[in-house]
């Protein structure tokens, strides 16, 4: 649904309504400049709408990546401040597991080196396991447990956030309005957008188009090279509570990290609020295949009655994939792009974009209105695959 508001000229412009484009428009707004978020589809029509919502920090080893997620899950709490109870964070802890003992030991020494970079960790043997979840499988040796994960309904955060910001009066909401432009002046400035109707300005464009932030990059005339990594979630019927956070297997972590285009599975498993339990996680690159592919259902179900037995009897009310923007360093893009002055990127986030929409959105309103950054976005510099020497050099 748009706003009935007639101003074709804003501060900034942000370019897809999923959760970390609602996120940059509160900050940016917050900020005090006057924002529009478009949207070709609907607020959370793209990957937003499938992803599980999980704002984790047991799946990422020390460095820039980590840094971002635990700065994002401190300002997770000040949105949800915000917004209120509505987006359906759950504080609740995940557990990671092992299946054999030589998993256990690197999952182990993992915590050991996440433990000593700030994250909260607790190696817990198979009585402990099931103190924190009653109905696990009672062979599995052990596991770690992470107090610090955390649950959002990402759509519901997304949705939230924007309406907030329009009620405001600082943010207008164009959705079924696709950008077909991003418009430069003669010296390569960004001045706004074209779309399929109109012409709108400002001189600051934020590009959180997801997995199709290297589409609207080349609207600017620059490279991003962003593709799609597909996944496929279960969702049962609805189950008193009987998973209690997020529990997942070690090997989660590698295949999360892994390059390889094949399919890769792990187990994930998590209830919701609503007593749906959600089943994961699927990893392949196939372009945007949308085709539900039944073998990985059933892999998935398989691996996920391993760890809770007692899933095997429980119906499956649903199932639906989704494309994670995928970056061959894994890492997102995030700040200011050197070759084109004004424009911003904020995408690229694969299986993290909502644990890490909340820092994003912070760093790139602190990186627009010229305050110190919490935090360096260097690692994430658009230009680090730009392999030109001068820009490689520019960027250094
Ligand atoms: C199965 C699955 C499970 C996941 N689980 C988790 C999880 O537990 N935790 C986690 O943190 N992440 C998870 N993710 C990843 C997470 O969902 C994404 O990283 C995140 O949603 C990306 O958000 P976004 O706002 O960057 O992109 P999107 O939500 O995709 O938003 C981008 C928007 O840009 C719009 N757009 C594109 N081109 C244009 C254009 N030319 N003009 C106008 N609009 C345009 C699109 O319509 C879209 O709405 C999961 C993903 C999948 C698939």
């Amino acid at each position: 649904m748009n706003d009935a508001n007639p101003r074709r000229a804003f501060d900034a412009i942000v370019i897809g309504a999923g959760v970390v484009g609602a996120c940059c428009a509160h900050y940016l707004i917050e900020a005090g400049l006057q924002v529009a978020i478009i949207d070709r589809g609907s607020v959370a029509s793209g990957t937003t709408g499938a992803g599980e919502g999980n704002i984790l920090v047991s799946d990422k080893g020390p460095g820039p990546e980590l840094d971002l997620a635990l700065l994002s899950r401190r300002l997770w709490f000040e949105l949800i401040d915000v917004i209120g109870d509505r987006a359906e964070l759950e504080p609740k802890g995940g557990v990671v597991i092992a299946h054999d003992g030589a998993t256990l030991t690197r999952l182990r020494e993992f915590a050991e080196v996440q433990r000593a970079a700030g994250v909260e960790t607790h190696d817990v043997d198979p009585m402990q396991l099931r103190e924190l979840e009653p109905h696990i499988n009672p062979q599995i040796p052990g596991g770690v447990h992470y107090p610090q994960d955390m649950q959002t309904q990402p759509m519901l955060a997304a949705a939230h956030l924007i309406a907030r910001g329009v009620q405001s009066g600082r943010l207008s909401r164009m959705t079924d309005t696709e950008v077909t432009e991003i418009t430069r002046d003669e010296s390569g400035r960004v001045t706004g957008v074209r779309t399929l109707s109109d012409v709108i300005s400002a001189p600051i464009v934020v590009n959180a188009a997801g997995t199709w932030g290297g589409q609207v990059a080349a609207l600017a005339g620059v490279d991003l090279p962003i593709l799609p990594r597909r996944g496929f979630l279960l969702v049962t019927e609805p189950l008193p509570i009987t998973v209690h956070h997020k529990v997942y297997a070690a090997d989660y972590v590698a295949n999360v990290a892994s390059d390889s285009e094949g399919l890769e599975t792990s187990a994930v498993i998590e209830g919701t609020r609503g007593g749906t339990i959600l089943i994961g996680s699927s990893r392949e690159r196939v372009g945007f295949d949308a085709t539900l592919d039944w073998s990985i259902v059933q892999r998935l179900a398989a691996q996920a009655v391993e760890v809770f037995p007692m899933l095997a009897g429980v119906q499956l009310l649903r199932t639906y994939g989704g494309f994670r923007p995928y970056c061959p360093d894994h890492l997102p893009v995030v700040g200011a792009d050197a070759r084109v002055p004004g424009l911003m990127h904020a995408c690229g986030h694969e299986g993290a974009g909502v644990g890490l929409a909340a820092a994003t959105g912070y760093l790139i309103a602190q990186a627009v209105t010229g305050r110190p950054l919490d935090l360096s976005l260097e690692p994430f510099a658009p230009v680090r695959f730009d392999s030109t020497p001068e820009r490689v050099g520019a960027h250094a």
